[in-house]
């Protein structure tokens, strides 16, 4: 890979060290990590193939994890040689009367160049084969996600608090973030509200050996499944947004305190509220809700939504024109840009908005309105402090200059 492409100015020294750090940590290969996720945020990026990502990690991963349950053969089918090479296979398997290693040998150099002969087996030449055949139809299905008006915002941090207490989260796994900035071009006091993306095109979810981190396909939510999370904080690396806090110790409320109502999600999976010790948390955007756990008054809603007076957060479809987020940013987009009563944050004449570190490939699904922060962005004290409202600021002790400007902060 050469040294001058798109996504290499993330991998800084500093970046670098950070992360070496933060995977020494864990009983798994740091080298490993870190290597992955530089290459999945190449994959985001369009500059490795799906397929070429999967099988260069292939052996490596299951000799650390003894497991390599990423889609491989899927990402194989769908590649332009993979496709043609697994029906071919499974022709010459189906015909039953010639040997796995003849019909390799048949297929030739590119089979084996891309490591088919490791999982080339019956069973997995079914899964390609079918995987080949089906519509890639998420372009059309259900996206939750939300549209943040940072111009109404006024860091109040009611919606720290209401995900907090809502997921029973330990200190400092600050779920929902709310960074006070002054910047060189904005006037006074800016916010940035940061959930996790819930990305389209998720790097977090491409280098998790065990598919823990998932994303959901009835609706887009990107997931950790508590009972798969081994803990090898491979999905907090190649997260570009810095929003996976590890559970290192036993959570601050025990799991005997949790409603079992919020910890499971429609498919009975333990998705929701805090992660146990030693596995990986983030943002959910409340899954038991969507799956009306709570009630059918509580689908399409979120806790930070809720919470907040200024009515800044907006969650639903994004792919459906009419959801909440979609009609919210019509009718902004509609509105006089100057209007400084309803919008007394607004600096500039036309309405801007933005997906944080869009330029990437992660695809988030969430969309700002306001101006995005500048590579000068300097994080300030808020007019709320996470003190006052009994929470521990743990971004703040790893934040700096690599934040806003599209660097990796754990
Ligand atoms: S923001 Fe990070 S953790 Fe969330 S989906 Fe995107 S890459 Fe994954
Ligand atoms: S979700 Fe768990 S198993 Fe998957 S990459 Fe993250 S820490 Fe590792
Ligand atoms: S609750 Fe609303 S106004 Fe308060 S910090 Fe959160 S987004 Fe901003």
């Amino acid at each position: 890979m050469s040294s001058d492409d798109s996504v290499s100015h993330l991998h800084t020294d500093d970046w670098e060290s950070e992360m070496e750090q933060l995977l020494a940590e864990t009983e798994y290969d740091t080298e490993l990590g870190l290597e992955m996720a530089k290459d999945a945020q190449r994959l985001v990026a369009g500059e490795l193939s799906e397929a070429e990502f999967y099988e260069r990690y292939h052996g490596a991963v299951i000799e650390e994890f003894g497991v390599d349950d990423r889609p491989v053969v899927e990402a194989f089918a769908d590649s332009e040689d993979g496709a043609g090479l697994l029906e071919s296979l499974a022709e010459l398997e189906e015909g039953g009367d010639l040997p796995r290693r003849e019909a390799m040998k048949k297929l030739g150099a590119g089979a084996a160049v891309l490591g088919l002969g490791a999982w080339a087996t019956k069973e997995n030449t079914d899964v390609a084969t079918a995987a080949a055949g089906e519509e890639d139809d998420d372009e059309d299905g259900m996206q939750y996600g939300m549209v943040i008006d940072l111009e109404k915002c006024d860091g109040c941090l009611a919606c720290v608090t209401a995900c907090s207490q809502e997921n029973n989260t330990s200190a400092g796994a600050n779920w929902m973030y709310v960074f006070t900035y002054e910047d060189d071009d904005q006037d006074g006091e800016n916010f940035l509200v940061r959930t996790c993306q819930h990305c389209s095109n998720a790097p977090c979810e491409k280098v998790c050996p065990t598919t823990a981190r998932h994303k959901r396909t009835e609706d887009g939510l990107v997931l950790t499944d508590y009972d798969v999370c081994i803990g090898c904080r491979y999905c907090q690396v190649a997260c570009p947004y810095g929003v996976n806090y590890f559970q290192w110790g036993e959570p601050d409320v025990p799991g005997s305190e949790l409603d079992p109502d919020h910890v499971f999600d429609g498919r009975g999976r333990r998705v929701d509220s805090r992660p146990p010790k030693g596995v990986m948390g983030k943002c959910t955007m409340c899954p038991s809700r969507q799956d009306g756990i709570h009630g059918e008054d509580k689908v399409g809603t979120t806790a930070c939504e809720e919470a907040c007076a200024m009515d800044a957060i907006h969650f639903g479809d994004m792919n459906d024109p009419e959801s909440d987020p979609n009609q919210y940013l019509e009718q902004v987009r509609s509105e006089k840009p100057n209007d400084h009563e309803h919008f007394p944050n607004r600096s500039s004449d036309t309405v801007s908005t933005f997906r944080l570190l869009e330029e990437l490939g992660t695809d988030p699904n969430v969309v700002f309105v306001g101006n995005e922060p500048g590579p000068n962005a300097r994080q300030v004290e808020g007019p709320v402090s996470y003190e006052d409202i009994g929470e521990v600021d743990r971004r703040k002790e790893v934040l700096d200059d690599g934040t806003f400007g599209g660097g990796v902060a754990p």
